[in-house]
């Protein structure tokens, strides 16, 4: 399937826009500035992985269970998802201070 960063993309102001790579949020997200206007336009995949980003970024509460001798968690889905754990993976578990806990996905 040929993707739309391939295509060519023309502002508004009718100018041949550029592609570039800009920063948001502290992840990658591709898209084409105007040089002559300074539009931008950001690729839709990529600007929908930000949104997606920000609401994670405000939490998924979870409960501790139990299983056999171990505490449980279970790992929501949309952060699963995005970060494409599957299931027999290997995460690792880090302690960052006494009040986080930081998970390695790679
Ligand atoms: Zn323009």
């Amino acid at each position: 399937m040929r993707d739309m960063w391939d295509a060519e993309h023309t502002c508004t102001c009718g100018e041949k826009m550029h592609k570039k790579k800009f920063v948001l949020e502290g992840i990658e997200v591709r898209g084409w500035e105007c040089r002559k206007c300074g539009e931008a336009d950001l690729h839709g995949a990529d600007a929908q992985k930000v949104l997606v980003l920000n609401k994670l970024k405000k939490g998924i509460p979870v409960k501790v269970g139990e299983l056999g001798e171990s505490l449980i968690i279970r790992f929501p889905k949309e952060l699963a998802e995005y970060y494409k754990i599957e299931k027999g993976e290997s995460l690792i578990l880090k302690a960052e201070n006494d009040k986080k806990i930081e998970i390695d996905v790679e």
